[in-house]
């Protein structure tokens, strides 16, 4: 038609659309993210404009609908994403979509186009790249668009924006169909021949879930066929019925997207007119019920005032948002401020099972449950370089900002001080929370211990920062009970005790390092000895040394003082023992002199005869048994 206006591009854009098509072929799903973010920017502008003229909002709701449309013979297809909100001019048409709206997507330009491999996906896969994502999946978009009538502009006409993937020039003009948009933006992708996949109902709604599906503050929907098959009449007409109802309880509540389509389609295969009688014996009907699903029916947790959310959700969310479906141990839900302006809400979640690759493969293992989402929108997991230490790899936080530029490089979203003050943030909270199941709930403190025992020790060996408290967080076991922090060891400490006692010995139980000769004297005088029952105590206490300037005491080592005794009289003893049985001790020293060091009368005994000891400074025996196993 005569009033098809055609563009050539700006050079940059097709520049723009070559790269993206080419270096994010890995990621193309994103293109649904970009769509469904650009839906929620139309209404959010819609809802904002609409304050100061309230007219804007009226005929229908503000909402996003997705359809897929299979073309008949399953060759192809198209993807119809439409929203109501603020719409564009023909005008805003051509600016918007087939100009570079924005600065920052140049030097993202320049970034890819240096990066000779062409295609570092994996990291650009977490950057907003806007309207042109639609070219990964579509060889023709075209988009149809119709602003709301308002006092500046009272009878606006429906217009199309339509291009080709391999075009260096788009086309815009008014829609032949009319302005029957009612208002806002619709979206139709031509889906190319290797994305048809997202013609799948299901797919699609995994992706908005995965990318959106929290995240949009307005109703997302996707409309989704059901074929059923029914044995007669009677059912499909039944079925038909209850269809028809369900969708005029839905118009009522106006929560349904509105749709010109018949809400029940018939599949005809099965000859409908024929009498009763003449039918086979059991005649089969497929009966299409079509509905639209509403993917998001709850606003996102984290921005509701977490005074009005109940365990039951925070547990319920927990499950879907992070595909664990056990019940979390604890959680914290808090918002801030990262100093220069960035708010942000986040909830920090304590899983209750730990991924078995935590331990199995420590070195690699990356946590991927942290989700850094901007105005709503999934940006990525993968904090780089800021990511958060191992010890605390494994918590599940969602955090969403209010402001950062979604379009940034890699680089520039790295050097971002929010991210860089994120790791601190999440780490802070998460020792607070710690410290508050601690104080207020120790039968769950007791859980903790069981599964994030050994990292709370871990941390306090690796992160020097956050030592203290994580020192405090440990619990070791003892011959007097089961479960003793640093701090219960020394307020049951006895009067004149100057050391932390402490056994350990590799493959040992609590109850067997208790029975263990070293300990005797002590456990017989009444002194509690913290016992190491896991490999990551012995390096905790090798880390620390001391706790409260108090030092700690291998008890199977030399150097052990009690607290109880007069040392003036405890030598005058040991000299006149030593004395009595030099001609033993001299014995011993000759028969055994290939075996030990020395041979001293010792009065850490009560009920054996003799031990043998490693000097203060050596090796425990169970670090030699660690040294020669692995020197084998
Ligand atoms: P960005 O969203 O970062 O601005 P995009 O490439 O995604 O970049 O979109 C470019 C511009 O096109 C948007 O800024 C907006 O003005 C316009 N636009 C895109 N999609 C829509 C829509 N569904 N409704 C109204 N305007 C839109
Ligand atoms: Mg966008």
């Amino acid at each position: 038609p005569a009033d098809k206006v055609k563009h050539d591009y700006q050079s940059d854009v097709a520049r723009l659309r070559k790269i993206v098509i080419n270096s994010l072929y890995s990621h193309k799903e994103i293109f649904l993210r970009e769509l469904v973010s650009n839906a929620n920017d139309a209404l959010e502008k819609l809802r904002i404009t609409s304050l100061k003229e309230p007219g804007l909002t009226e005929g229908g709701e503000l909402n996003i609908t997705i359809k897929a449309i299979p073309e008949e013979g399953g060759k192809g297809g198209k993807i119809i994403i439409r929203d109501t909100g603020i719409g564009m001019s023909p005008e805003e048409l051509t600016a918007n979509l087939g100009t570079l709206a924005k600065s920052g997507t140049s030097e993202f330009i320049s970034k890819v186009e240096g990066d000779e491999a062409g295609g570092n996906g994996n990291l650009i896969g977490a950057f907003g790249l806007g309207f042109y994502s639609s070219f990964l999946v579509a060889d023709r978009v075209e988009v149809a668009s119709l602003p709301p009538k308002s006092k500046k502009n009272p009878s606006p006409v429906q217009h199309v924006f339509a291009s080709s993937a391999d075009e260096s020039s788009f086309e815009v003009y008014p829609d032949p169909r009319g302005n029957v948009l009612g208002r806002g933006t619709e979206i139709t992708l031509y889906l190319k021949d290797d994305a048809l996949e997202y013609l799948d109902t299901v797919e699609l709604a995994k992706l908005v879930a995965k990318h959106s599906g929290f995240s949009s503050s307005f109703p997302v929907y996707l409309y989704e066929l059901e074929t059923k098959e029914v044995e007669d009449e009677e059912a499909a007409a039944a079925l038909k019925a209850e269809q028809a109802a369900k969708e005029a309880a839905k118009k009522d509540k106006k929560d349904a997207p509105e749709d010109e389509d018949e809400a029940v389609v018939e599949d005809e295969s099965d000859d409908a007119d024929k009498p009763e009688a003449a039918a086979p014996p059991t005649p089969m009907k497929n009966v299409t019920t079509e509905r639209w699903s509403h993917l998001n029916a709850s606003p996102p947790l984290w921005q509701r005032d977490p005074k009005n959310v109940s365990d039951a959700e925070y547990t319920l969310f927990y499950n879907s948002y992070f595909k664990d479906f056990k019940p979390p141990l604890g959680w914290t839900h808090f918002s801030g401020d990262s100093g220069d302006g960035v708010g942000f809400k986040a909830i920090l979640y304590l899983p209750s099972q730990l991924p078995d690759e935590f331990w199995q493969k420590p070195m690699e293992y990356s946590p991927h449950d942290l989700k850094l989402l901007v105005k709503r929108t999934f940006i990525t997991s993968d904090l780089g370089e800021n990511k958060l230490p191992k010890w605390a790899s494994w918590v599940k936080v969602v955090i969403d900002a209010d402001d950062l530029p979604l379009n940034v490089s890699r680089e520039t979203l790295q050097n971002n001080r929010f991210l860089k003050q994120l790791r601190g943030i999440i780490v802070k909270r998460l020792l607070q929370l710690l410290q508050k199941i601690e104080k207020e709930d120790p039968k769950k403190f007791d859980k903790i211990q069981e599964l994030y025992g050994s990292i709370i020790k871990l941390g306090a060996v690796e992160d020097t920062k956050n030592r203290e408290k994580l020192t405090k967080l440990a619990r070791f076991k003892t011959n007097q009970r089961n479960d003793t922090s640093f701090d219960m060891y020394l307020e049951n400490k006895k009067q004149g005790q100057e050391q932390i006692f402490y056994l350990g010995e590799m493959g040992k139980t609590a109850e067997e390092l208790s029975q263990s000769i070293f300990a005797e004297k002590l456990i017989a005088r009444g002194y509690e000895v913290l016992l190491l029952t896991e490999p990551i105590d012995e390096v905790l206490f090798g880390t620390l040394r001391e706790y409260k300037k108090i030092p700690f005491q291998d008890v199977a080592k030399a150097g052990l003082k009690f607290g109880d005794e007069d040392p003036e009289e405890e030598k005058r003893e040991q000299e006149e023992l030593t004395e009595k049985f030099k001609p033993l001790i001299d014995w011993l020293k000759t028969e055994a002199k290939d075996q030990v060091r020395d041979v001293v009368i010792s009065n850490r005994l009560v009920k054996s005869p003799c031990a043998i000891v490693a000097e203060s400074f050596g090796y425990t025996a169970n670090v030699q048994k660690m040294m020669s196993a692995s020197n084998s």
